[in-house]
């Protein structure tokens, strides 16, 4: 890392040694709370990409990383989990100046990254076999062994954490990696390897390359030695990646968009039910692939239900991320701002309500910033654009019903299927509803829980495999067969079976 005009100039990680990129290029990471850029983020190429895949392969391969006992590769995971929990506040500042999250959030989000590490540490040394009844005269068994090099590709929404997710299961599976953040956000990637040199990892274990999708990242999920592309993103690149996966028959995994629908029935706590639901929404200003951003409300608490998540939401003090007080933050970067302001107009244009913000925030400390205020529309149908379709940003959509059969037939009526939310105190509707809804996570009176011990993943569109818990790890594992025969001789060389 050294200084340049004024920004901090990165450098890669590939192998073992901080790299430039081959090209001699950068790429300006802009801070969203002053909209000025702070760091130069290297712009690697397919050619940067071919050293990391081939460092990766040649550890997995032939360095100790494949020979050592799975207790040990555990004992380095658990360290830099514990590197990365010492390091949680630096780490967050760094976050906060790529992407604008609040520093709060960040400090508590990244601490709670070293849980995976952590689990999946422990989980290294306990991937067991199987001896199988077989009804040959022979011993049969089966074992679970690495892939060798997975990539990892990751959005800018919340950097270490996607990061992780990937990185953890993989390492405990016995694989190498490559991971690439993405081009806005790439900072807290690099430094992370100045943990992962210090936690004792063996070259060319973890890599990092940095860049543009096309320039780097599909170079990456393309090259010959890749075994695993592990995704997360938007819908249309894992649909691309996913399409190139299966050209060159390799694993993949997908977790992509949402269009997640957060229920309230009139017989929820409601005072809660907003607490949830503006979690759901306006938290990381709505920059999550789990944002509750349908909300549908039972007809008869409707108007009781918008005017006090109205007023709740108004309170809320948007700024300068760094200030503890503050409690909505900037958008990311400047196309998303742009593209929410967008979609604002669509949903205007659509006929929906607007019931509160719309705009940038007339407020002197958001003047530079990629700011919008947070935003509900009522009076949405779920053939609107606007509840179609990721916006990806601080915008509600408030759709009315009537019954559990008419909120199910909407919640069900997307093409994504990541999360959902139902708010009720009638546990008999809440266990019908986590049946019916399609959706990798059901919430019932609460929202956008994650943990390292439970599955995440999508149904439909937003998503393919799961990350998390010890389905996670299966992803990074393929299974072998052995046959030891007890027969003393093959009964009859021509008949198999
Ligand atoms: P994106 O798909 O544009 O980019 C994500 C990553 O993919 C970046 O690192 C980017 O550089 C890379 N990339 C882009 N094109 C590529 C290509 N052709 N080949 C290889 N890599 C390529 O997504 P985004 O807009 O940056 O991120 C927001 C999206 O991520 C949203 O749709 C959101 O829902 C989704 N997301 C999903 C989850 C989840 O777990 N399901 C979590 C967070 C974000």
């Amino acid at each position: 890392m050294t200084e340049a005009g004024g920004l901090t100039k990165l450098q890669m990680y590939i192998g073992g040694e901080w790299v430039a990129p081959s090209g001699g290029d950068y790429i300006e990471s802009v801070n969203p709370f002053t909209a000025q850029p702070w760091a130069l983020v290297p712009r690697g190429n397919a050619q940067d990409a071919d050293r990391a895949i081939l460092a990766a392969d040649e550890a997995f391969r032939n360095g100790p990383w494949g020979r050592m006992h799975a207790s040990d590769r555990g004992a380095i995971i658990h360290r830099l989990g514990a590197l990365i929990e010492k390091h949680a506040d630096e780490l967050a500042e760094i976050e906060v100046r790529d992407n604008g999250r609040l520093l709060a959030e960040m400090r508590h989000q990244i601490a709670y990254v070293a849980k995976w590490y952590y689990y999946y540490a422990g989980l290294a040394d306990k991937i067991e076999g199987t001896v199988h009844p077989c009804d040959k005269p022979a011993l049969s068994y089966s074992k679970h062994e690495p892939l060798g090099v997975c990539v990892g590709i990751v959005p800018w929404n919340a950097p270490l954490l996607l990061f992780s997710l990937k990185a953890a299961p993989a390492l405990a599976a016995g694989n190498t990696i490559v991971m690439k953040p993405a081009e806005t956000t790439s900072a807290t990637a690099l430094k992370l390897m100045e943990l992962v040199e210090a936690a004792g990892f063996p070259p060319g274990v973890v890599n990092v390359v940095t860049g543009y999708g096309k320039e780097v990242g599909e170079p990456l999920a393309t090259h010959p030695k890749t075994r695993h592309i592990g995704f997360t993103g938007s819908t249309a690149t894992g649909a691309h990646l996913g399409m190139l996966a299966a050209r060159d028959i390799k694993r993949v995994s997908l977790e992509l968009g949402g269009k997640s629908p957060n229920i309230v029935f009139a017989d929820a706590d409601l005072d809660n039910a907003v607490r949830g639901v503006v979690g759901g929404i306006f938290g990381a200003t709505g920059q999550t692939c789990i944002a509750g951003s349908r909300l549908l409300v039972q007809r008869e608490v409707h108007d009781e239900f918008v005017e006090k998540l109205a007023a709740f939401t108004k309170a809320a003090r948007v700024g300068d991320p760094c200030n503890p007080a503050t409690q909505i933050g900037p958008m990311a970067n400047q196309m998303q701002y742009q593209r929410v302001l967008d979609y604002i107009e669509v949903a205007r244009n659509e006929g929906a309500k607007l019931a509160l913000g719309g705009k940038h925030p007339e407020i002197e400390e958001c003047a530079t910033g990629y700011f919008i205020e947070p935003t509900i529309f009522t009076g949405v149908t779920n053939n609107m654009r606007i509840a179609r379709e990721e916006v990806f940003g601080p915008v509600l959509s408030t759709i009315v019903f009537d019954d559990a059969e008419e909120a199910i037939a909407i919640a069900n009526d997307s093409e994504f299927g990541l999360a959902a939310g139902v708010w009720t105190s009638d546990m008999r509707l809440a266990l019908k509803m986590s049946d019916r809804l399609e959706a990798g996570s059901v919430w019932i009176n609460t929202y956008r829980d994650i943990s390292y011990t439970t599955p995440f993943g999508g149904y439909k569109k937003s998503g393919l495999g799961r990350e998390n818990g010890v389905e996670g790890i299966r992803e990074y594992l393929q299974t072998k067969a052995v046959w030891i025969s007890t027969a003393k001789e093959i009964a009859n060389p021509f008949v198999i079976g």
